[in-house]
């Protein structure tokens, strides 16, 4: 339920309980739906990169969806605004209704360019500047109150983290499905439910995620224009070295890695201007799924046969063998392996995988020191004895968790 009442000249709509806790004088209740539709404006719409984000899109009160932003009416102003560029539930709610994401910070949580006076200042250390510019544009201003609230935090040091909107890197996987899923069927898959997993991966699979924000790691080989958005992926280094516009001489030599590979530009084949490598760095499984076609060579280290002698390279692909835990497996390690073979050589990478369950401690949960089932290795050996440790290895159903502890132990000795 919605109440309506004057202050101050205005009319203001708002959550009736905190129409209620503010002491308005309500002069009419109506339901939240009949405001659903209406065009608003807020207070930074003349600042160009809001416009210039929004587009034709005019501000328009929305109805939410509970599953993913549910209004409690105990807390907060009565008004609940949406910043699909903010937050986690807006962004869903945003994606569901199709609004525009607004980006406002980078990645030291400063306001972008675009932005008039907020431009280059910082957002989080210095939050009184909205406040300030709403004091001077006070027609949107209904009063300044501290608030206690929740607030993200970094698990690992405790710094506060302010959310922003990221562009990712994906590989469309939906053309990849069939093909997959038969060359998934090729595989002897030990224990035997193993296919049954990977199919199961395979039919829910969303493309595929394949870029991260960070600095070391694979450099991903893909050169973007800024002026016109073309991008193109690089398939080695000769052909980077063709396309090279300059900084070539401040790469070669080196791995190609940040910072030395981000030296290298391109031109763009769409508008003739500079091209650079983005800066996002790739998703490990990248490089554990190509490692039949990447590593095998005459000394391990040389160009790969793939490259340079493919039918001596035919010898020794697929592996017959592999083996791995297989917890998480399905959609890593394996998926990857499957998923280059597939595009490259429509075929299987390996002929039979054993997967292995895992170890837990007695009781079956996680070993952890703080819970006192987790036990170090030499203790364990010394006060087990080695024979009776094998013997529980080796005598252990691969496809179930070896539970691991002292009264185990005691058991399998007799
Ligand atoms: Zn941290
Ligand atoms: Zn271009």
């Amino acid at each position: 339920m919605v109440a309506g009442g004057e202050v101050k000249g205005n009319i203001y709509y708002l959550n009736e309980y905190a129409a209620k806790r503010l002491n308005l004088k309500i002069e009419k209740k109506i339901k939240g739906k009949e405001l659903v539709g209406l065009k608003y404006i807020s207070p930074f719409d003349g600042l160009s990169g809001i416009k210039k984000a929004l587009g034709k899109y005019e501000h328009e009160v929305v109805a939410t969806d509970e599953k993913i932003l549910p209004v409690s009416e105990e807390e907060g102003t009565g008004l609940v605004h949406v910043a699909p560029g903010a937050g986690s539930e807006d962004y869903k709610l945003g994606k569901k209704l199709d609004l525009p994401v607004i980006e406002l910070v980078d990645e030291e949580a400063a306001y972008i360019s675009d932005l008039g006076e907020f431009s280059g200042k910082n957002a989080k250390k210095h939050p009184e500047i909205i406040l300030d510019y709403l004091k001077e544009n006070p027609e949107y201003l209904f009063d300044i109150v501290p608030y206690t609230h929740r607030y993200p935090a970094c698990w690992r040091c405790k710094t506060e983290l302010v959310w922003r909107v990221v562009d990712e890197w994906y590989i469309a996987m939906e053309p990849l499905r069939e093909p997959l899923k038969k060359v998934t069927q090729k595989i002897n898959w030990l224990p035997k439910f193993g296919l049954k997993r990977e199919i199961d991966w395979l039919d829910n699979m969303h493309d595929w995620l394949i870029s991260k924000k960070r600095y070391w790691g694979l450099a991903l080989p893909i050169w973007e224009c800024s002026q016109c958005g073309h991008f193109e992926v690089i398939g080695s280094k000769d052909e980077l070295r063709e396309k090279a516009l300059e900084g070539w001489e401040k790469f070669d030599g080196n791995s190609p890695h940040r910072p030395w590979v981000d030296e290298v530009k391109i031109k763009c084949e769409k508008c003739g201007k500079k091209m650079q490598r983005i800066p996002d760095v790739g998703n490990p499984w990248l490089d554990a799924g190509i490692v039949p076609f990447s590593t095998v060579s005459t000394d391990n280290k040389s160009e790969p046969l793939y490259w340079k002698d493919k039918g001596e390279w035919e010898k020794w692909y697929p592996a017959d063998f592999i083996t791995e835990s297989f917890p998480g497996q399905f959609k890593n390690w394996f998926y990857s392996l499957l998923a280059m073979s597939t595009v490259l050589e429509n075929s299987e990478p390996f002929k039979t995988v054993l997967g292995f369950a895992t170890l837990l401690g007695e009781d079956g949960r996680p070993m952890h020191k703080s819970w006192g089932n987790s036990i170090e290795f030499n203790e364990g050996a010394d006060k087990i004895g080695v024979d009776v440790m094998r013997w529980m290895y080796v005598r252990q159903d691969p496809s179930l968790n070896l539970l691991f502890g002292y009264k185990v132990a005691d058991e399998t000795r007799r």
